[in-house]
């Protein structure tokens, strides 16, 4: 094998997505959003069974959106997990509503349903799911659906690590809550470099969303503006990318699903090595994380063997933008022990090799 570094994660673009863009250039279009951006749109919505979809400048951008679309006002409190990119709370705090952590589920990283009902009060106006890692909470999503409705609450889902992943019932993650929100940074599975999307079966909400996107105009390109909007719009150039990435998604999704079985077979029986509970008939597990003993001593092994990981993140209540006390054990043992072990699409079978055998070596195991 040789003997180049083997990263955690890398965004993979390929000659299809440089002919797109040079392809667009030579139409003398005007880069600003219009058919590619509508093209990548349709692309989404019929993927992912929604009826609308909508596309803004990235996936953080696109929560505060779904929340302010949802009626989300400054105060309210929105609940949200403790253990996710530290995108999903900010998205709400950017306009003064108060996020509220709490805990996830062990096995899945999901919130914990448990929690959520004892965390909800008179000011509690959105629960905001997170499927980590592609995964859906083990009391299943009509739990969720069910508790929102029953409290009068808006359920948005964070899927910005669940393109390609799917509810048992066969809905696409983010069609169960009332906006549905994906991610195409670049260590998504798909990428655009930056870029976010909405999905949403209710016309009313995406009318809004459209609006808010596009300082609140009242049609396109006209300046009537009886409604407060911004300015989050996407390119031309990123849908040229997007497009040719979408034809990928399939591929990517078996690709990945079949690089978490092989970290598998290879780590079974390693004791210090623990996995999530993916389903794999249903979800993609986007990185492949992992909770590990003795993890710093791990990862500066492994750095030195050309192999680089990233560690999970931290329980956000302790992060310093945050300091809020409250126990949550599940996320505290994932700001110690999680992992994210190398994820990337392009990843060989040799190099998922040669990883768990330095795994192993690292612990001991016999190969
Ligand atoms: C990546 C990610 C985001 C943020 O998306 P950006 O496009 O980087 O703004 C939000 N939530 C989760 C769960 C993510 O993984």
């Amino acid at each position: 094998m040789n003997n180049e570094f083997i990263m955690q994660m890398r965004p993979l673009f390929g000659e299809e997505e440089k002919k797109a863009i040079c392809e667009y250039m030579d139409e003398d279009g005007f880069i600003t959003e219009f058919k590619r951006t509508e093209k990548f749109e349709q692309m989404i919505a019929e993927y992912t069974g929604a009826k609308h979809c909508v596309v803004v400048n990235n996936g953080t951008i696109s929560l505060t959106l779904a929340a302010m679309a949802a009626g989300i006002k400054s105060d309210d409190e929105v609940i949200v997990p403790n253990y996710t990119m530290i995108a999903t709370p900010n998205s709400v705090k950017m306009f003064g509503a108060v996020p509220v952590f709490v805990d996830v589920e062990p096995d899945t990283l999901c919130l914990d349903i448990e929690k959520v009902k004892s965390a909800i009060t008179e000011k509690t106006k959105a629960i905001i799911l997170v499927s980590a890692n592609g995964r859906y909470p083990k009391p299943g999503i009509n739990a969720f659906e069910k508790l929102a409705s029953d409290n009068n609450l808006a359920l948005i889902e964070d899927a910005a690590q669940s393109l390609g992943s799917y509810y048992p019932d066969g809905r696409h993650i983010g069609k169960a809550g009332v906006i549905g929100s994906f991610s195409f940074s670049a260590p998504k599975i798909i990428s655009t470099g930056q870029g976010g999307a909405l999905i949403t079966d209710n016309d009313e909400i995406a009318y809004k969303l459209r609006r808010l996107k596009d300082f609140g105009r009242s049609g396109g390109g006209n300046d009537i503006h009886d409604s407060i909007g911004f300015n989050f719009k996407f390119t031309e150039l990123q849908a040229c990318i997007g497009i040719e990435q979408m034809k990928k998604l399939q591929l990517r999704v078996e690709r990945k699903k079949e690089i978490l079985s092989r970290y598998q077979h290879h780590l079974t029986g390693v004791d210090e090595v623990n996995f999530f509970d993916q389903d794999l008939e249903c979800t993609t597990p986007w990185f492949i994380d992992v909770l590990v003993e003795n993890r710093d001593a791990l990862q500066l092994f492994l750095k030195e063997s050309g192999i680089g990981t990233r560690v999970m993140y931290p329980p956000i209540n302790e992060q310093e933008a945050y300091r809020v006390s409250g126990e949550h054990p599940v996320s505290q043992s994932i700001g110690q022990k999680g992992l994210w072990l190398p994820s990337a699409v392009q990843l060989t079978d040799e190099q998922i090799d040669y990883v768990c055998g330095k795994i192993k070596e690292f612990y001991e195991v016999s190969n």
